[in-house]
């Protein structure tokens, strides 16, 4: 904290008389001490309001000289309210700060709540691994999670590779870039349910959940769309390939069902070949319905074989928004073309 003064002229007056030199002309000055920090130009709050009485004529000062009363009407003369306000700037600046960063925390957390009961592929999870896993070290206690899939009522989550000791290091590692490399998350995924991620919200486990717009999280590209994500061995293609195996041994009915069993697992942990089979499954059994509602789920993930086959197959349906579909794949930065 630093000291800065404004001087403000406040005429003249003859209501004392000088003890040096008997003249009764005295100048007269308002003095107001404030204090800021770093900026002069910018008062935080006034501390001080003097009225200083110079002499005209021998130029000495006398500041005790006057009674209060005409001391304190020059004081409201020169100390308007206008004057005044301004020396609070830095004090009004800061508040107003302070309630802009309030209202961002609380718009962090309004969104933290959608985001998680309304999840889509490459939202960004902040977690708190202390409370997510056990006896982690100290510089273990924050990582970055991405979700890769989302099935029936559950997501998958890949975690960083890199874990961190303090929080705001998540954000360092986002703007510098680091996170768009495909190696930046391992490959093994975990499932969650909706409701095991708000009892992690609640504990806070999970402490934000960001979705990048346009690719990007705080202004840096975050997603490469041109990048394949690695299908890895997951539990999910493990399905897909038993219900596979199951279909082509189709002639019998009962491996037709066996395969829509499987094709059904693979789709509801989030794995998108599976969740086309299972539609093709339904498209072949005449649920266009059913087929629709998971060919949305992988075209969501820009699976372009999903948006074709949802396309084609949307206005057998009544209920089918076509155009909506189209828009809402759009938005996510998806190509409708053809392969
Ligand atoms: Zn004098």
């Amino acid at each position: 904290m630093e000291y800065g003064y404004r001087i403000l002229a406040g005429g003249e007056t003859n209501e004392l008389s000088c003890c040096h030199c008997q003249n009764e002309q005295f100048t007269v000055k308002g003095k107001i001490k404030y204090a800021f920090f770093i900026l002069q130009y910018l008062p935080f709050v006034p501390l001080k309001r003097e009225v200083i009485l110079t002499c005209n004529q021998c130029q000495n000062v006398h500041n005790n000289a006057l009674e209060s009363n005409i001391v304190n009407d020059i004081k409201k003369r020169l100390f308007k309210f206008y004057i005044i306000l301004p020396m609070f700037t830095g004090l009004i600046l800061s508040l107003l700060a302070i309630a802009y960063w309030q209202y961002g925390q609380y718009q962090e957390r309004v969104l933290t709540q959608e985001y998680l009961s309304t999840p889509y592929v490459n939202d960004f999870y902040f977690i708190n691994n202390q409370k997510l896993l056990e006896n982690q070290r100290p510089n273990q206690n924050y990582r970055l999670a991405k979700i890769v899939s989302i099935g029936n009522n559950v997501v998958s989550l890949v975690y960083a590779r890199f874990t961190f000791q303090h929080k705001n290091m998540i954000k360092q590692d986002i703007q510098s870039g680091m996170v768009i490399d495909s190696r930046y998350f391992a490959k093994k995924q975990y499932l969650f349910t909706f409701d095991k991620l708000q009892q992690l919200l609640n504990e806070e486990a999970i402490l934000l959940v960001k979705r990048p717009q346009y690719n990007r999280l705080y202004g840096n590209l975050v997603i490469d769309n041109t990048v394949k994500v690695s299908k890895g061995d997951s539990l999910g293609q493990f399905f897909n390939n038993k219900g596979e195996a199951f279909m082509r041994i189709s002639h019998l009915q009962e491996n037709i069902n066996n395969a829509r069993k499987y094709f059904l697992k693979s789709a509801e942990i989030g794995y998108t070949p599976g969740q086309i089979n299972l539609s093709r499954w339904y498209i072949n059994d005449a649920k266009i319905d059913q087929a629709l509602y998971w060919l949305k789920l992988a075209s969501y993930k820009g699976d372009k074989t999903a948006i074709n086959l949802y396309l084609v197959n949307c206005p057998k349906v009544e209920e089918c928004d076509g155009i909506k579909f189209s828009a809402d794949v759009t938005a996510l930065g998806f190509s409708l073309m053809a392969r």
